[in-house]
């Protein structure tokens, strides 16, 4: 027998997906050209593409990730500390502090 339905409720088609992928490219392209004079629409443009990544089930790019407040949703300046093995930098809208890791370069 030919499975032709969806095996569970949280996967959507993959069109869908497709879609999904294409709008978090568009939103946070807009995102990243309109916070230098609209720091507002940025801030929204990047909550929609979030917003669309959790409806479908979508990772937004690591790129554009790490250039947004996990929090606030507000743009980044370029401020990455490296320490140990965790990259750090300080939101200027909500002042919170926001840290992924990284695996440090080894040295022979
Ligand atoms: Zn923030």
């Amino acid at each position: 027998m030919i499975k032709t339905t969806r095996n569970n409720r949280r996967t959507k088609p993959d069109y869908q997906i497709k879609l999904a992928k294409e709008r978090i490219d568009i939103l946070a392209k807009e995102a990243e050209k309109a916070h230098a004079e609209n720091p507002k629409m940025a801030r929204r443009y990047y909550k929609l593409a979030k917003k669309i990544g959790m409806r479908y089930n979508v990772k937004i790019p690591t790129v554009v990730k790490r250039k947004f407040c996990k929090w606030c949703f507000s743009f980044l300046s370029e401020g990455w500390r490296l320490k140990k093995g965790v990259m750090r930098n300080t939101c200027k809208t909500c002042g919170k502090h926001i840290r992924y890791p990284y695996k440090p370069m080894r040295h022979k």
